[in-house]
């Protein structure tokens, strides 16, 4: 590394050590040349993800805003903060699994339902609503008997809550 001193470009190490909780390593770096030393670190080098919204504009990802929608969604109903806490980090792991750079609000969206119908189906149909920004009514309906097919009848769900 350059000498920010003089310039010179031969310099040693002198000390490395973990630092920032270990999210860092600190170098300490002598200067062959002249002498003089100076303290560097190292970081991870993050590449912040972009959502893609509906008209186009990017963004950067914004975890509390995704988890403000979920929150919204799961008003009322038995799901803890913890499992919505869960389901974002499942969603984030998928994505930097994939190292994706950029992600569309639609995809995301998606990522977040098909996880969220395991968890809690109204709390599904509320942030689809959302999310798909349904257009009329009927739409509405069609998600809701979508979900009935593949989900359990009323009555089920009405056992499975009893226990
Ligand atoms: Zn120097």
């Amino acid at each position: 590394m350059k000498c920010p001193y003089c310039s010179s470009e031969n310099d040693r190490v002198l000390d490395s050590r973990p630092a920032q909780d270990g999210t860092a390593i600190r170098r300490r770096r002598e200067c062959i040349a002249c002498g003089n030393r100076w303290t560097t670190y190292e970081y991870i080098e993050r590449t912040p993800l972009m959502v893609i919204k509906r008209d186009g504009r990017r963004e950067p990802y914004d975890r509390q805003k995704l988890l403000n929608g979920i929150l919204l969604a799961c008003r009322k109903r038995p799901v803890s903060r913890n499992r919505i806490e869960e389901l974002v980090n499942k969603v984030e792991a998928k994505l930097s699994e994939d190292s994706q750079t950029e992600v569309s609000s639609k995809e995301l969206g998606e990522l977040v339902l098909e996880r969220l119908l395991e968890i809690d189906p109204v709390a599904y149909v509320r942030f689809a609503s959302v999310y798909r920004q349904f257009n009329s009514p009927e739409q509405f309906v069609e998600e809701l008997k979508h979900l009935k097919k593949g989900g359990e009848s009323e009555e089920d769900r009405e056992k499975g809550e009893e226990n």
